[in-house]
């Protein structure tokens, strides 16, 4: 029997595999597919530096080929480009470089980093259900990679299965969010017109014409780059009969400056899509187990906010989970400790995701109106959620826009 379970070897798993076991604690962690693997979500804020640092992989970070990324630029419908955003003009220090990542090869560097750490790794093994003593998680029930069948017990299982939630949605406590129905189609590239110089690794948002959706533009390694469009599921999915690729090169066909950019550039691989994609579930932990990362909860991509929540929680659930070894008290209470604290750093990003779509809102105006106001977005922006400047944002913000009501969790 070991001490810990993660399901889920992705940024919020590796975290919370990596930090319990460097602690000394016998980890086992479960991940279905073989890395390196493809996965969205490549663009980083730059508050990730701080885990990054505590789990000791800043150097590799440095030495890899991802691309420096300094700033964040918006374009409106018109086409026409804001000033770009550098981060360092808020705050002069290493942290506010970020990267861009190929998440095959970051994930993988993540996982590594928690073996080295002392966390045992299957991969390829698929965890077909959690096992339960009536409300306690006591183990999983696993493919391994041979084809056995295989029941594995622990105390504590996290669940860090993504968008999968394993366990929201077996005890349907996972709720999706019906103001941020959207969609996304995206796939890379290689080619694509960078900026020059500081710019080169920056993150776009580019507006299509008719504002209805926006488009991503990542660069990433190898002059690949990253594009995805996102909008309502029923403006950008449901109700047209077009396939993914067709939908996808009908929007860029709507966005001038992303169109000039990728005019000689060779898509690389077919247009995916991804739906209903921001949801949370009512609560971080239970008796025995914990929600990590997309498990717990995931909002839109718009502030490139996922990977940061990912570790941010892993490190979270990390901490509790150290403690409720060292307590021998494995209840809900000891390892959700930190629920509410996560949920204030989400409830921050998902208040801004409403602004963002808020036919109403232009950050633009609202800062001109509330320049106090100025830090408290920066820090969102960076992922310094929890800083004291964010709550006093919502306020004046709530004037100019409609934000969600503020939610507890249930447990
Ligand atoms: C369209 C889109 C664009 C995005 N863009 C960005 C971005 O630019 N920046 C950003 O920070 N975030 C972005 N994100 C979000 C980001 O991808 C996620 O928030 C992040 O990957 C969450 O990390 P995680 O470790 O919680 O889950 P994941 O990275 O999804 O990892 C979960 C792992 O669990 C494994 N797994 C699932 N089920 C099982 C099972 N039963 N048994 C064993 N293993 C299992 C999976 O194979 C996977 O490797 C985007 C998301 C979307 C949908």
């Amino acid at each position: 029997m070991s001490d810990v379970i993660v399901i889920g070897g992705g940024p919020a798993g590796s975290t919370v595999a990596a930090l319990v076991a460097e602690a000394g604690h016998n980890v086992q962690l479960f991940e279905r597919e073989n890395f390196p693997r493809f996965s969205i979500g490549e663009s980083l804020m730059p508050d990730t530096y701080w885990t990054f640092k505590r789990l000791g992989v800043l150097d590799k970070l440095k030495a890899s080929a991802f691309p420096r990324k300094h700033s964040v630029q918006f374009f409106g419908k018109s086409g026409r480009g804001s000033a770009p955003f550098y981060f360092s003009d808020n705050n002069p220090h290493e942290s506010s470089v970020t990267w861009q990542v190929q998440r095959g090869k970051f994930d993988l560097m993540l996982l590594d980093n928690a073996r080295d750490k002392g966390a045992e790794i299957h991969q390829g093994a698929r965890v077909l259900e959690v096992l339960f003593d009536g409300d306690r998680a006591i183990g999983v029930r696993a493919k391994l990679a041979d084809g056995q069948h295989q029941d594995f017990t622990a105390p504590i299982i996290v669940d860090a299965t993504g968008q999968s939630a394993l366990i929201g949605r077996k005890l349907k406590i996972t709720e999706a969010d019906a103001q941020l129905n959207k969609a996304s189609i995206y796939t890379h590239y290689s080619g694509g017109r960078r900026d020059e110089g500081k710019d080169e690794g920056a993150t776009l948002i580019l507006h299509t014409d008719n504002g209805d959706s926006w488009f991503w533009y990542i660069p990433l390694p190898d002059d690949i780059v990253s594009v995805g469009v996102v909008g309502a599921i029923d403006y950008l999915v449901q109700g047209r009969k077009e396939d993914a690729q067709t939908i996808f090169e009908q929007e860029l066909t709507k966005c001038a400056p992303m169109q000039e950019r990728l005019q000689h550039a060779e898509q690389l691989m077919p247009a995916k899509t991804t739906k209903d994609f921001s949801y949370r579930a009512s609560r971080t932990a239970g008796e025995g187990w914990v929600l990590v990362g997309d498990a717990f909860c995931f909002l839109d991509p718009m502030y490139s906010s996922g990977v940061y929540l990912a570790l941010k929680s892993g490190e979270m659930a990390a901490d509790a989970i150290i403690d409720a070894i060292t307590k021998g008290d494995f209840s809900a209470d000891q390892l959700g400790g930190f629920g509410p604290e996560l949920l204030r750093g989400t409830e921050a990003v998902r208040k801004m995701v409403y602004a963002f779509y808020s036919k109403d809102f232009n950050f633009g105006e609202f800062l001109k109106r509330y320049p106090d106001c100025k830090q408290g977005v920066i820090d969102v922006l960076s992922g310094n959620l929890f800083s004291e400047h964010v709550e006093p944002i919502f306020g004046p913000m709530g004037e100019m826009c409609e934000l969600p009501n503020d939610i507890t969790l249930t447990g």
